[in-house]
């Protein structure tokens, strides 16, 4: 048919362009469904469920009756909606605008900006610190201003995939070693030696197991073999440590690992936001080099508002910091009475252990219907067999909240057969 009136009346150039222009869509249209028919049929698809109120451990969710007690936030400090961060940020909108509608080194640095990258660096007692528009950013714009084709860089396994995509930005010899396994960062340490730089690596806490980066020996291995130590502190800035200070001030080597990133997204005030600490010619170096930083608006003011207060509270006194340590032991020793599985170490992170991809997701939805926000887990988030729900307790949780989660658990767990 088409092919006939083609033939016998010829399509004019701009009618030309627009049918081809119809079959590109078409053709997307077609790759694109088919991609998201598999995305479906894989178990995988992720839905979002829509949040009406602030965010805090008491949330309203659309299409459910009443509050629901929120555990799936990584809002460790509950300083969302702490009432000072809300009114420094408002008082920083007021003041300074909505935004800068440019980059940093263009038109773009507000005292602000300054004095929060100032806080940032004194908080985790590094030479300097500079802002991007998030952590992912922070990560996708350090590894390849560093290294070079000369050096290398040697990765946990199960890093954020923000410093994957970061590292595999950047043109060093890349060594992934196996999770938190020692033996294996000291073969490739051994294997990296003939490279320039040597850079290891590291979360400092596993966002999927609530597990914690072993430091100390990871410090002693780069200092053997003269390496520079990286972590992620995402979780766990502002909340592990005697101070908050993070996994380093916890494990006692603050003074050995050589550059943090971390993110103003979580639990400092949770808005947006992210930064690399460290050496201050390091951070000169990424204020030329590095792309997202570069290339990407200024931190709004309301945002930098919010983080500046965050770390504010933090370094007025420890007691924000300290005050969620005992309610993960309870919420931790009760499940673990009532007869689950928890993962990780002492962290806010608490993954319930379930196995079965479907008795993780029945459950997170059963939960739900008791007023309990949970979030399920499974293959490829997590290794095909390890599927679980992933509990986050914050500061802000009453006791009571701790207690009504852990029950919910125990009567949901008999029901579908997780608990005896
Ligand atoms: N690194 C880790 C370990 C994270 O968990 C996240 C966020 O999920 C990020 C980096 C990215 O942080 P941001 O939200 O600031 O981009």
């Amino acid at each position: 048919m088409w092919g006939r009136r083609l033939l016998s009346s010829p399509l004019s150039p701009g009618r030309c362009r627009a049918y081809r222009a119809r079959a590109a869509l078409a053709q997307l249209s077609h790759v694109l469904e088919a991609e998201l028919e598999s995305i479906r049929g894989a178990g995988t698809w992720k839905s979002e469920r829509v949040i009406t109120s602030k965010q805090g451990p008491h949330i309203h969710v659309e299409g459910s009756r009443g509050g629901i007690l929120n555990f799936c936030a990584n809002n460790y400090l509950g300083l969302s909606s702490h009432p000072e961060v809300i009114r420094s940020g408002l008082e920083a909108l007021e003041k300074f605008g909505a935004g800068l509608s440019s980059v940093r080194f263009i038109c773009g640095t507000q005292n602000i900006h300054k004095n929060l990258e100032e806080k940032i660096s004194r908080f985790h007692q590094r030479e300097d610190a500079i802002l991007y528009a998030s952590c992912f950013d922070a990560n996708a714009g350090i590894f390849e201003a560093l290294l070079t084709p000369e050096d290398a860089v040697l990765s946990d396994e199960l890093n954020h995939a923000s410093i994957i995509d970061g590292i595999r930005l950047c043109k060093a010899n890349k060594y992934r070693y196996k999770h938190m396994d020692m033996q294996d960062l000291e073969a490739k340490l051994q294997a990296a030696q003939k490279h320039r730089l040597r850079l290891v690596a590291t979360d400092g806490a596993f966002s999927m197991d609530g597990d914690i980066a072993p430091l100390k020996e990871i410090c002693s291995l780069a200092q053997k073999y003269q390496a520079l130590v990286f972590i992620d502190e995402c979780h766990a800035t502002g909340f592990l440590g005697p101070n908050g200070r993070g996994t380093d001030e916890l494990l006692g080597v603050m003074d050995q690992v050589d550059i943090v990133n971390s993110t103003l997204g979580k639990a400092l005030g949770g808005a947006a936001g992210g930064y690399t600490t460290g050496p201050k010619a390091l951070i000169d170096l990424l204020r030329q080099r590095s792309r997202p930083y570069l290339f990407s608006n200024s931190l709004p003011p309301a945002v930098v508002g919010c983080a500046s207060k965050a770390l504010d509270l933090l370094m007025e006194s420890n007691a924000i910091a300290q005050s969620m340590v005992a309610k993960t032991r309870r919420f931790r020793s009760k499940m673990a009475a009532a007869g689950f599985s928890i993962s990780g170490n002492d962290h806010p992170i608490c993954p319930v252990m379930l196995g079965e991809a479907r008795l993780a997701s029945v459950m997170a939805d059963d939960m739900l219907e008791r007023g309990i926000y949970v979030i399920g887990f499974s293959y490829p988030v997590v290794p095909k067999g390890k599927a679980r729900i992933r509990v986050q307790i914050s500061a802000v949780h009453s006791e009571d909240d701790i207690d009504r989660c852990v029950e919910a658990f125990t009567e949901v767990g008999r029901k579908h057969g997780a608990l005896p």
